[in-house]
């Protein structure tokens, strides 16, 4: 028995030196990033989930189901641009007795008109086409979490159901070394496009991506996939909890919390805000090319005061309001090219130029918030290649966006301080027990025996 509880200890003792070796050498050799999730759904799924399953993933099963003409050879397609249900029917060999018979079955549902309407561009679908002997039948998958299914039944015409995707929530944390830039460091971390804009929108008030970025910065997210579970998917992604970037050994921590109105905003750990009146970098993945200030110009080849920065990004990308306030300008101006300029307040201004395009719900006169994209990156005007031109004017006369010192939002009430302290507590245990996981999974994944382990230890 003591025999058994020293080597329990023994055995305790050593895993846990092997995970701080981990971790030392996680911070000198492992430059690439890891992740893993916590489970929030048991592995093997209940009994009701595995019916589900088997009732709505394919036609086949849901025809066996529920009764029906045998289906034939399932085939795939996509609904395609400017397709009308009616017109894709056509295309993938449908006639017209059937497609009436299919679309005035979909009428029968409740909401069929918003359905049809909306069928977006891309959809999947699954499909039989109809003989003598073989059942016509569909699936479209015409949301992230809906299909509908369409199936001949024995008298010839068709039966159309609506089925829930069942989801789950899978928190995940994520860290990351930054090599040659936050946005590909980020990429290959294996973050999600959606988490990865808001990291971004969220760093784009204190963070110059060019300019504070060095080798060996890191980064941690924590925030929930959704899940589709029937094929282990993932369909969206919640709002970021707690994001973390480390510049030249300097950590800045932002922390979820919802305000009364249910808007979601990020703190400190002490509850000040982490938003300010405008962002330093207004978009997405971009590199800085040109500061502020005196520089020879690249066209007119003469030295030329620069009053604004350049950020390098290809075309199309997209870019934000660095602020609340009211759209003032939207259309061409000069050598500007594509301009917009927000007017966010009776001091501050900012100017947005060379755009590819502009977002269409930006018109002059509307309100705008802030991280809200309003266009799009291109090279119009007097510009040498794909670039942003941002300008911040104060009392409409353009300074350094980049030495800007702006006030930030709103800090966390006394009164909520308490639940706050709470509330990022919780965030704090859950991204140690997913570290853990992450450390559990990298010692799994370098499959050492346990005599490297003592090699280790030795
Ligand atoms: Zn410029």
């Amino acid at each position: 028995m003591n025999a058994l509880y020293s080597f329990l200890v023994i055995l305790y003792i050593s895993i846990f030196s092997f995970i701080g070796i981990l971790i030392i050498n996680t911070k000198i050799a492992f430059s690439y990033s890891t992740s893993s999730s916590q489970k929030t759904f048991p592995k093997e799924r209940p009994h009701n989930l595995k019916k589900l399953e088997e009732s709505v993933n394919t036609i086949f099963n849901m025809v066996h189901k529920e009764g029906g003409k045998t289906v034939g050879n399932i085939k795939q397609t996509k609904l395609m641009k400017n397709e009308t249900l009616h017109t894709m029917l056509l295309r993938i060999n449908f006639d017209n007795d059937n497609i009436i018979k299919i679309i005035s079955s979909i009428q029968m549902l409740s909401n069929s008109k918003d359905i049809l309407k909306a069928l977006p561009t891309g959809m999947r679908v699954s499909y039989s086409n109809n003989s003598k002997i073989i059942g016509g039948a569909l699936k479209l998958s015409y949301n992230k979490t809906k299909d509908l299914f369409i199936w001949q039944n024995n008298d010839n015409n068709y039966n159309a159901r609506i089925v829930f995707r069942p989801t789950r929530l899978k928190k995940t944390y994520t860290t990351g070394a930054i090599k040659s830039s936050f946005y590909n460091s980020a990429i290959e971390a294996g973050i999600p496009e959606n988490t990865l804009f808001e990291m971004v929108k969220l760093l784009g008030f204190s963070v110059d991506f060019q300019r504070d970025i060095r080798e060996g910065d890191t980064f941690e997210v924590l925030f929930s996939k959704q899940i589709d579970v029937l094929d282990d998917k993932v369909i969206d992604t919640m709002p970021i909890r707690y994001l973390s970037i480390t510049l030249s050994g300097n950590k800045e921590k932002f922390f979820e919390f919802k305000d009364k109105d249910g808007y979601i905003r990020y703190y400190d750990e002490q509850g000040k805000s982490s938003r300010r009146t405008l962002m330093k970098t207004p978009i997405n993945g971009a590199r800085l090319s040109s500061r502020y200030g005196n520089r020879k110009h690249p066209i007119l080849d003469y030295n030329k005061m620069h009053r604004g920065v350049d950020f390098s990004a290809p075309v199309g990308t997209p870019i934000f309001a660095s602020g609340d306030g009211i759209i003032e300008k939207a259309g061409w101006n000069g050598s500007y090219g594509r301009y917009i300029r927000i007017r966010h307040n009776g001091a501050y201004k900012t100017a947005y130029a060379h755009l590819s395009g502009f977002n269409k719900n930006i018109k002059v006169g509307q309100r705008i918030s802030q991280g809200k994209v309003i266009g799009y990156v291109g090279s119009s005007g007097r510009s040498t290649g794909p670039h942003l031109h941002y300008e911040v004017l104060l009392n409409n006369q353009q300074i350094n966006p980049m030495k800007v010192k702006l006030p930030s939002g709103k800090n966390i009430s006394k009164n909520d301080l308490n639940n706050f302290k709470t509330h990022i507590n919780k965030i704090i245990s859950d991204k140690i027990v997913l570290a853990k996981k992450n450390l559990t999974k990298t010692f799994a994944d370098q499959k050492i025996s346990h005599n490297n382990i003592k090699s280790y230890l030795n």
